[in-house]
């Protein structure tokens, strides 16, 4: 009770002192909606679905969540503070205001913690790693940021110059949205541990010679910019000042399940068309040329394992693959595992879709850190934790594609396979063989699967003018044990 009233004096000296602001600069709406007060919401497993969603179609910029305790944190301002009153949601907090700081380029005065990284920062950092270990890394700049600023990839293999078609790709991704400043903490380790492993630990050699490691510390770098000098609660890029949801804007399902907004001040604005953002069009490049066979993409917080799909009800193209795995991993780390729609609240237009969606990919949304951590814990006391509690997931990935991954190619009598097909996969269920899944060939003919144990046919299918072909290539496989497989359709 205590708490409750502190926290409603708080928040009407806070708003008190903004509705002046608002009405004097009423068009400012931008700079009004970064004054927010952050509260937590207590639900209960009866209520959570429901209020989770009402919370979305109010528009509430949800930070995280406790999904034992049913505690979701939220940031509103003083109009939606009220609507949540009126709306008679329990709160309580902890209630933290957040200021905006006056002056510009003074990091001191964005209250995050110093030893986080700025884009400047992981450059030198990645540029650092690879001119120490050159015979395995490769730098790439995979794109450029709506302000026109690098978004850096690291490539991490033996011969990092060429392109081992042979050797199965994986992406871990970090920071699509700006304020999670400890996803790239968790991507700088991975390429920490891959490299000063290599050639010590028997593990990690064997991972970095037989795969293709890409990993991108930084994709929102205009938005963290903005962390740092605006406003430390900034999520989004920066397009024309109100900024977009990186991960509302990828073309699958985009805008169509109410798992974004069309408002240009939300939080989860989608933008004016799927795909329409730089940073977007980078990651939908990147993995279009490396057709990872797994993706991990790292948010904070809420200690979630998410994998596709995000619309409510629906599942993965291979979600007989994809959902296991996730569990493991959830098991692995002491997370909670679903999909969005499942623990969270419906997504559109998220990264992890349109991968599984398009090419296959079975990718996952790690959300490091507890609640009681949040977005921004100190660095000294919280970041080695953290890095060393999701090793065990990226490492289960890795030690998946040694074991588990079928290496493909469907050659013709000329050697190679162009063209655009595809490869359909049935299984074998009481004698009979059933459609599994299907996998989209890449531009050399190449194929990764990772399936179950059992029995299954392999052919390879076209699409032409909407019409469904199978060619005369076949074989059946029988998947069992614990090493990579090559398999070619010839
Ligand atoms: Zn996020």
């Amino acid at each position: 009770m205590k708490l409750l009233l502190s926290a409603w004096i708080l928040s009407v000296i806070t708003f008190t002192s903004l509705s002046a602001l608002a009405h004097t600069q009423a068009d400012f709406y931008p700079e009004f909606l970064t004054e927010k007060i952050k509260v937590t919401i207590k639900s209960s497993p009866t209520a959570y679905r429901s209020q989770m969603a009402l919370l979305k179609r109010m528009d509430i910029d949800i930070a995280g969540i406790d999904f034992k305790r049913k505690l979701i944190d939220v940031y509103v301002n003083s109009e939606e503070y009220e609507k949540l009153q009126e709306r008679r949601f329990v709160m309580f907090g902890q209630v933290q205001t957040l200021s905006t700081p006056k002056s510009p380029n003074d990091p001191r005065r964005s209250g995050v913690d110093p030893l986080y990284k700025n884009p400047e920062q992981i450059e030198q950092i990645l540029k650092r790693v690879n001119r120490a270990f050159p015979n395995i890394t490769k730098l790439i700049k995979a794109g450029d940021s709506f302000e026109g600023k690098p978004i850096w990839v690291l490539k991490i293999s033996d011969n990092p110059e060429r392109n081992e078609a042979d050797e199965p790709a994986i992406l871990f991704n970090s920071m699509h949205h700006a304020r999670e400043v400890m996803t790239p903490e968790v991507a700088l380790d991975i390429i920490e541990q891959l490299t000063s492993g290599y050639g010590k630990n028997e593990k990690i050699t064997s991972w970095v010679n037989d795969n293709q490691i890409w990993v991108m510390p930084m994709l929102n770098v205009d938005g963290n910019n903005k962390v740092w000098t605006e406003n430390p609660m900034w999520r989004k890029n920066t397009r024309d000042g109100h900024g977009v949801d990186i991960n509302r804007n990828y073309p699958h399902m985009w805008g169509s399940c109410n798992g974004s907004s069309g408002s240009k001040f939300s939080d989860v604005y989608r933008g004016p068309k799927a795909a329409s953002e730089p940073e977007t069009q980078t990651i939908m490049k990147l993995v279009s040329n490396i057709r990872p066979v797994f993706d991990i993409s790292f948010h904070s917080y809420s200690e979630l394992v998410i994998y596709p799909m995000g619309c409510d009800g629906e599942r993965a193209v291979n979600a007989e693959i994809v959902e296991p795995i996730g569990k493991k991993l959830g098991e692995l780390l002491g997370y909670t595992p679903g999909t969005s729609w499942e623990i969270l609240y419906s997504v559109d237009g998220g990264d992890i879709d349109w991968m599984n969606n398009e090419y296959q990919v079975i990718p996952y949304v790690l959300e490091v850190n507890s609640r009681s951590e949040g977005f921004q814990p100190p660095y000294a006391t919280t970041r080695e934790r953290t890095v060393k509690k999701v090793r065990p997931a990226w490492q289960y990935l890795l030690e998946q594609l040694q074991t588990r991954v079928i290496v493909g190619q469907v050659r013709n009598s000329v050697g190679v396979f162009s063209g655009k097909g595809f490869i359909q996969v049935l299984k074998k269920v009481n004698g009979q063989f059933r459609y599994y899944t299907h996998y989209k060939l890449s531009a050399n003919g190449r194929f990764n699967l990772v399936l179950p144990d059992g029995e299954y046919l392999l052919r390879n299918g076209f699409h032409s003018e909407g019409v469904t072909s199978f060619g005369h290539l076949r074989k059946t496989i029988t998947v069992s044990g614990s090493q990579r497989m090559h398999v070619a359709l010839e």
